[in-house]
């Protein structure tokens, strides 16, 4: 029997992305068809959504949805069958999803994603025409509100899940936003929407789903501590039973080295040297000098969490030891200036781009030698999976999903040839320099790299084994049994 699920989110990749959450959105509903799951995406109607919906249908209008005209439409984009959530006053605007061009957070972001999450909870009550989910997977703060309102309404039946896809993002808002969520007065309360004196939309759904799932096991077991857990350990903790760690997967049709329309030269694990006129597109886009000397790349947002203020250092380390450097990401601005100030102290050796830019991220994983990621916390990370795929060398930090997913180049790996990149504990900056010092030497060792390479590029990380545990945990949830 075909599982109908309804899914959540803020994001889906290729219309609306800031991060891996959007890929996993986007891939989600393909690698779930072969599982018998058929899954339609609520997204909200942000300008990039609108301007692809082409022929839509009104599934339901809203006179005043949280005090905005608001009509759920039903299209289907790029093969996605999404509903998505036309609010011109909520989302119709310039800027990025949560926030404007100078980085501030929308003010009434707990008016748009109480709005997102009261319209998938009304879908979940039945108010489409001829369809009705099965279930509702919901992702983040954005969309967790739905797993409350269901609890609270007449869906309170229909399983509900909450995946985390970053803890550290968590909806917290005043108290007095309360009693214009439009929910009962038994929702308020340490079991309910309350979090710490405030109101706390990741919290509610978290307490309120049957199934809490993040994506890796080993971010699994972290957040069940104070440090990782940033004050949701405990209530993570009292729910454990309901936790479960499932890797996000790589969608294979978007990265795939060997039919990348975005690389000037495919390749395959067997024409690896395939790679060399990427390398040289590469250093040619960053103003790089072109030689032999490790080549790494970042592709990340530039914060704390990925570890980006100790690259400061250690980018001088890099090439000191005679290693090249290019970084694509945004974010934090006086990392960014830090970084740009690096890249013109050392013309040809390290090159900076400031923003973002997908067809870019794909060159240079086709043509870097090794990508750092040297993060605090990593619920999975997929620039890594990519960089595996790609055959470029991944310099991971031993955390969450990082740890998930990279063997390291000790000796007894390297010489089973099971190493696929190096990992370094703890995330600070002397661990990051030696394994630098690491990836610097194993470089040298032409053999031994290759062999990394190749290694990374045979390692399955496609959606297929993700995603069957998600369909086992939907038909578990539906039959009572989770
Ligand atoms: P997070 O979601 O925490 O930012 P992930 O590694 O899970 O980190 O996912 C990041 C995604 O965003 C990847 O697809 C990565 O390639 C992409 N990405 C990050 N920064 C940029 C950028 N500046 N330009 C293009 N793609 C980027």
């Amino acid at each position: 029997m075909t599982i109908n699920l309804l899914s959540v989110a803020s994001e889906i990749y290729p219309l609306i992305k800031t991060g891996g959450l959007a890929d996993v959105v986007g891939a989600l509903p393909g690698a779930l068809a072969g599982q018998g799951v058929a899954v339609r995406t609520l997204v909200p109607g942000y300008p990039a959504v609108i301007a692809r919906l082409g022929k839509a249908k009104v599934v339901r209008r809203y006179d005043a949805l949280f005090g905005a005209p608001a009509t759920i439409v039903a299209a289907s984009i790029d093969g996605m069958d999404l509903l998505v959530l036309d609010a011109p006053d909520f989302f119709a605007r310039e800027g990025g999803p949560y926030g404007d061009h100078g980085g501030n957070d929308w003010p009434d972001n707990w008016k748009r994603f109480a709005a997102l999450s009261r319209a998938g909870a009304d879908i979940a009550e039945g108010l489409m025409k001829g369809w009705r989910p099965d279930i509702v997977h919901v992702h983040d703060w954005q969309a967790a509100m739905t797993a409350a309102y269901m609890r609270f309404g007449p869906a309170a039946h229909v399983p509900r899940i909450v995946t985390i896809h970053n803890l550290a993002f968590q909806g917290r808002f005043s108290a007095d936003i309360f009693p214009q969520l439009g929910l009962p007065p038994e929702a308020w309360g340490v079991d309910g929407v309350e979090y710490y004196g405030g109101t706390g939309y990741l919290k509610a759904g978290l307490i309120s789903a049957d199934a809490i799932t993040t994506v890796s096991p080993t971010y699994a077991q972290e957040i069940r501590s104070p440090v990782h857990g940033m004050g949701l350990d405990g209530l993570i903790n009292g729910r454990v039973d309901k936790l479960h760690g499932i890797l996000n997967g790589v969608d294979v049709c978007i990265w795939n080295p060997a039919a990348d329309d975005l690389i000037p030269k495919s390749y395959g694990a067997k024409s690896i040297a395939g790679r060399a006129a990427n390398r040289k597109a590469l250093e040619k886009a960053f103003g790089l000098d072109h030689d032999g000397a490790p080549l790494c790349i970042i592709v990340s947002r530039l914060t704390w969490q990925k570890g980006m203020d100790l690259m400061i250092d250690a980018a001088e380390h890099l090439v000191a030891q005679g290693g090249k450097l290019a970084v694509l990401g945004s974010g934090d601005h006086a990392l960014e200036g830090a970084l740009l100030g690096a890249a013109d102290r050392h013309r040809g050796r390290i090159g900076v781009r400031i923003g973002y830019d997908e067809p870019l991220s794909h060159l240079m994983q086709a043509g870097g030698d090794a990508i750092l990621i040297p993060s605090r916390f990593e619920p999975c990370g997929l620039t890594q999976l990519y960089a595996l795929r790609y055959g470029c060398v991944p310099v991971v930090a031993r955390v969450g999903g990082l740890a998930d997913t990279v063997i390291d180049a000790n000796e007894a790996a390297v010489s089973a040839r099971a190493a696929t990149g190096i990992v370094f504990a703890p995330s600070d900056a002397l661990a990051l320099h030696g394994a630098i010092n690491r990836l610097v030497a194993l470089h040298g060792d032409r053999k031994a790299w290759q062999a990394m390479q190749r290694a990374g590029m045979a390692a399955d990380f496609s959606w297929t084994n993700s995603a069957a545990r998600y369909a086992d945990l939907y038909r578990a949830l539906m039959a009572g049994a989770a």
